[in-house]
């Protein structure tokens, strides 16, 4: 068994060879606590960090280890900083990375408010849920000019995007049902100079929204990727599922005539009276002679907790083939291998 001191020691000499590689993971209170004691004496190992992925459990007390830490990388560049507790680095105005180009954070957004305006040059945002209750989020009043890429829930990220250099978003509610802004909302008029840019794109939607592809197609025209995931909570009739009108359904790809890859998942199966639901896929597909440039779709249906059914197909010339076929039933104990759906 290793003693303690020689514990210690192979903790500080994984972190030292850690920072060679540029790259420092921290997942326990322990390899925290070694990691910030030993860069406290070698500052030059600290700034030699430039990714720094800290996922930190629910229990961990030591906070202000955390902003002596941040407070030590003089030339990071990547931020993960998963640590589900309260304001850990609140006050954290203080902390300009001239280097740091992207941020991906569970921290509640009050909290990283300083954070975000100490380091206006992100380009890579990705926010957990929102933890305001109240009709705006404090995010709103953060400008983050460069970002290429958000994601977050969207009455978070919205304000964020300012000019439009953005490329990729991901506008989903994250498990949060209480977030007051439709994604509809990202398709008003008035944020399309906004959206300009952007090539891929993953939203949730609801079951009684008619016509979310058609202002998609309005707002994001020049999309190469899409992904829409149904959101459970708001289930309508099946009636009203636009996705039952195979010619709707092709006509609003049609407007989408960049459109390389299309992933949709509904909370619904669906087959339609006799047909299958490959039947219902291979019209949509098919209708009005195909769409010119969509090569590759991915149809999670049925989707509930991980299981349910995932169909991809691909398009070789002018013929459509299903390439890969998976379905789990929702009382299984087992889950799908959604690799493909991302
Ligand atoms: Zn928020």
């Amino acid at each position: 068994m290793l003693t303690r001191s020689k514990t210690r020691k192979q903790a500080h000499e994984d972190a030292r060879k850690a920072v060679i590689a540029n790259i420092v993971s921290i997942n326990t209170e322990y390899s925290l606590q070694s990691f910030v004691q030993l860069a406290l004496h070698r500052q030059e190992l600290a700034a030699a960090v430039h990714f720094l992925i800290l996922k930190l459990p629910r229990t961990t007390s030591r906070l202000p280890i955390v902003k002596t830490l941040l407070s030590l990388l003089k030339d990071v560049t990547d931020l993960v900083l998963d640590m589900p507790l309260a304001n850990p680095i609140a006050g954290s105005q203080f902390l300009y990375f001239s280097n740091l180009t992207s941020l991906t954070t569970t921290l509640p957004h009050r909290a990283i408010v300083g954070l975000l305006e100490a380091n206006p040059q992100l380009l890579y945002l990705d926010v957990g849920p929102c933890d305001t209750r109240s009709a705006c989020c404090p995010l709103n009043k953060v400008a983050l000019p460069h970002v290429t890429h958000l994601a977050g829930p969207p009455g978070c990220v919205m304000r964020l995007m300012g000019e439009s250099l953005l490329e990729n978003l991901v506008a989903t509610y994250r498990g949060r049902r209480d977030v007051f802004v439709h994604p509809e909302h990202f398709f008003h008029p008035t944020n399309f100079d906004a959206l300009a840019r952007v090539s891929t794109l993953h939203v949730d939607f609801y079951s009684d929204d008619l016509d979310t592809l058609i202002r998609i197609a309005a707002a994001v025209p020049q999309l190469t990727n899409l992904k829409l995931t149904e959101r459970a909570e708001f289930r309508c009739t099946r009636t009203k599922s636009i996705w039952r009108s195979p010619s709707k359904w092709a006509n609003a790809f049609q407007s989408l005539p960049k459109l390389t890859t299309f992933l949709v998942k509904f909370t619904q199966g669906l087959s339609l009276g006799i047909s299958s639901e490959d039947d219902t896929v291979s019209r949509w597909l098919t209708a009005n002679q195909g769409h010119p440039t969509l090569r590759h779709v991915v149809v999670w249906s049925s989707a509930r907790e991980g299981r349910g059914s995932l169909g991809v197909w691909d398009r070789a010339a002018t013929t459509w083939v299903k390439t890969f076929s998976l379905f789990v039933p929702v009382d299984s104990e087992d889950f799908l291998d959604t690799g493909a759906f991302v």
